[in-house]
């Protein structure tokens, strides 16, 4: 991140600081999935009057990386004999599922993460352009979506207290947007939630346990305002209450008789922050002290990183089960299935998009087909006996490289 524009934020206003953003507003497509497309216009507007004019949007695709579990243990001993059903050719950005011994079907990625990948440069390819922009005034959302067992909860939640290298997404997020904020003016707060058989738990406060989505009938915003919301000033404390909330997960899923495989888990992270500390730091830095005496509408700036561990892609198709793991199983279809019906719909640019379907797709409104910065990572393992679910898997992936946003700040 651009730490020296980092330290000048942070620093006094006697417009000394330097601010090493140059992003030329040309530069202002969404295109690539590293670049930081937002950063021209936060910086460069004069005055609040120029907000709107500037920000009629930035198309930006949903970006989708599929990443390889390594063979686990038993894999090792049971799959010794069998080639992978999988072949990456990650500079080309390539996935090739094999058919059979001599022939396979292969597919384009936004990136190809293979079994060697660390977790830091998962963050870096997946996460890392969602958080910028989300530092910028966008919103952004992370997801994980993949067959039980094939890493989206290693990617997304690894605390990494035994080995910090094994840090996930969540934690090296909040590293970035806790070293990017300035104390004084830009504040962060955190909900944590659980999407099970239709019903929003706070796992936060387990006797939260209803939750309601609300949805601004004007905007169309979504708002949980009934989820607890826990204002944090450090790392520690974020990654205590991923340690609260992981312990209710689990306490929910034993009292409920389930597995955190059934549930969708959904981390939102609410950033505030002061506008015009930094348009004084730029003018001040362009040598125009001028606009100091200008009244400025102080502008507060809010934005969500959304980061959603979703259930087990399997249980779509699983079906047969009877009483409430029937229920179980069709809920958990109701969701994830609707979220393929909605990205189907927005890849064929279909005129109804079954949003209202789930709540999943209505939480979800904004991150696809919405004005926010998408990442999914789909996550497979290289088993050939799973090698229909890693198919399934894969198409997922590959329909929802085809959805655009429309990226946009909302103040
Ligand atoms: P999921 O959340 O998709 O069900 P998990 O994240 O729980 O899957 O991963 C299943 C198992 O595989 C866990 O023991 C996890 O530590 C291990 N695992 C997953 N991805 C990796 C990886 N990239 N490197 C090493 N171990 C991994
Ligand atoms: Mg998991």
């Amino acid at each position: 991140m651009a730490s020296s524009y980092r330290n000048g934020y942070r620093g006094s206003s006697s417009g000394s600081m330097k601010v090493d953003r140059p992003v030329p507003s040309s530069n202002l497509k969404a295109s690539s999935f590293k670049s930081r497309t937002s950063t021209g216009s936060a910086l460069r507007r004069s005055s609040p009057a120029s907000l709107t004019a500037l920000d009629d949007g930035v198309p930006g695709r949903v970006r989708v990386a599929v990443r390889l579990r390594p063979r686990n243990a038993e894999e090792l001993a049971a799959d010794a004999d069998f080639a992978d059903c999988v072949e990456l050719q990650p500079e080309l950005k390539r996935l090739k599922l094999r058919k059979n011994n001599w022939d396979s079907d292969t597919y384009e990625f936004d990136e190809v993460l293979t079994e060697f990948a660390s977790q830091k440069r998962v963050y870096e390819v997946v996460a890392k352009p969602v958080v910028e922009s989300v530092l910028d005034g966008y919103n952004g959302t992370v997801m994980a979506y993949g067959q039980t067992g094939t890493g989206k909860t290693f990617t997304l939640g690894r605390i990494g207290e035994e080995d910090t290298s094994d840090r996930g997404i969540m934690v090296r997020s909040m590293e970035d947007i806790f070293a990017d904020i300035s104390p004084e003016t830009d504040s962060i707060s955190v909900s944590y939630l659980q999407l099970y058989m239709e019903t929003l738990q706070d796992l936060l406060d387990p006797a939260n346990d209803n939750i309601p989505i609300v949805e601004d009938p004007k905007t169309g915003d979504v708002s949980v305002p009934g989820a607890t919301l826990v204002e944090i000033r450090d790392q520690q404390s974020f990654v205590e209450l991923l340690r609260i909330g992981e312990a209710h997960r689990i306490a929910a899923n034993t009292k409920l008789n389930t597995e955190s495989s059934r549930s969708h888990a959904i981390l939102m992270v609410h950033v505030r922050r002061s506008v015009m500390g930094r348009e004084d730091i730029i003018s001040s830095e362009n040598g125009d002290p001028s606009h100091l005496a200008k009244p400025f509408k102080p502008l507060v700036r809010k934005s969500k990183l959304v980061v959603v561990d979703l259930a087990g892609s399997e249980r779509v198709h699983k079906s047969g089960s009877e009483g409430h793991m029937l229920e179980e199983a069709k809920s958990i279809n109701l969701s994830l299935s609707a979220l393929g019906k909605c990205i189907n719909a927005l890849a064929e640019n279909s005129a109804h998009v079954p949003v209202r379907d789930s709540k999943l797709t209505r939480l979800l409104r904004d991150s696809f087909g919405g004005t926010a910065r998408t990442s999914l990572i789909v996550t497979i393992g290289p088993s050939p006996r799973h090698r229909g679910e890693t198919a399934s898997t894969i198409q997922f992936g590959q329909r929802a490289m085809k959805v655009e946003n429309m990226l946009k700040i909302k103040e």
